[in-house]
């Protein structure tokens, strides 16, 4: 059975390489594709495919119900996202979603919501396998070192700070040691903002520069030594693997499943 697929924010930098690669599996269908800046051109013709016959729309609650896709691929911003899965779970459409900025308490809604209309959903921080094993090897090295902190560098056009992945990556990493030590000093912040944002002790630092596209490192410190764990998305194929299982993987689900991590077989 070929699954379905419609791809919303299909005009992004994402949104348009999940079009190339959804458009490449055999064992998907690409339906529609939506932006807010659609004019109803042709997607191929935006991502050197030629021409599909799918145009780019704008309204993303009619073309779900006029193409009726099994799932939703959901790379917009995190001002629309919420609206975005409340509108495809509402008519039964999977949402696969890598947008960022979602928060603990808009978790609870999308499983609630979820609940409400029977129907699954995936989201995850980064699709990257390489960014879920560093979040991994970071949460087991946690129980060894006691001090950690965390810095992530993204290209200048990322609206949330700090990212999804630096923000899993510390909970990860709170789950599995308990608790993170500070270090033993009375500070003193001469530049406000100069320590990062501070989630129970572990700083996280973000990075804005033209030129990168997503990067983490995880620095641990102990007595006498130090250990790094750095991963780098040089392009952004490195999330379509991730972003492919995915919409694969939710059509089995009708809970919510949040992380890659939790459909690997790790
Ligand atoms: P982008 O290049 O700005 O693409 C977003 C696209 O969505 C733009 O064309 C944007 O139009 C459009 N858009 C904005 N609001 C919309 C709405 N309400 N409905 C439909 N389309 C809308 O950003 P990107 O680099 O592709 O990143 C998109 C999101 O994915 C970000 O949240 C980013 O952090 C996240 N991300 C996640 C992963 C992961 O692995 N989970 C990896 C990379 C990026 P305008 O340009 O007019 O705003």
């Amino acid at each position: 059975m070929t699954i379905k697929v419609a791809v919303n924010g299909a005009l992004g930098n994402m949104g348009q390489t999940v079009i190339r690669a959804v458009f490449g599996d055999p064992e998907l269908q690409l339906v529609a594709a939506i932006d807010i800046k659609g004019d109803g051109s042709d997607i191929g013709t935006h991502v050197g495919l030629g021409e599909l016959n799918i145009p780019v729309e704008n309204d993303l609650a009619a073309v779900l119900a006029r193409s009726q896709p099994d799932v939703l691929v959901d790379f917009t911003t995190p001002f629309a996202v919420m609206q975005n899965i409340e509108t495809a779970l509402s008519l039964k459409v999977r949402p696969v979603v890598g947008t960022t900025g979602i928060t603990e308490t808009d978790l609870e809604t999308i499983r609630r919501w979820s609940k409400q209309y029977n129907t699954g959903a995936l989201i995850a921080p980064n699709f990257a396998i390489g960014a879920v094993l560093m979040m991994l090897f970071a949460a087991r090295a946690a129980k060894y070192l006691p001090h950690v902190e965390i810095i992530e560098l993204h290209h200048d056009q990322k609206i949330d700070a700090p990212s999804g992945t630096a923000m899993k990556t510390a909970e990860m990493i709170l789950k599995s040691r308990g608790q993170v030590s500070k270090p033993d000093v009375e500070e003193l912040e001469k530049l406000p903002g100069a320590r990062g944002g501070n989630l129970e002790n572990i700083h996280i630092h973000s990075v804005r520069l033209p030129g990168l596209v997503a990067h983490q490192e995880v620095i641990f410190g102990g007595i006498g030594q130090t250990l790094t764990i750095r991963h780098d998305s040089i392009d952004r194929t490195s999330f379509m693997p991730g972003v492919l299982l995915a919409i694969k993987e939710i059509m089995q689900h009708e809970d919510v499943i949040y992380g890659l991590e939790n459909i690997l077989n790790l």
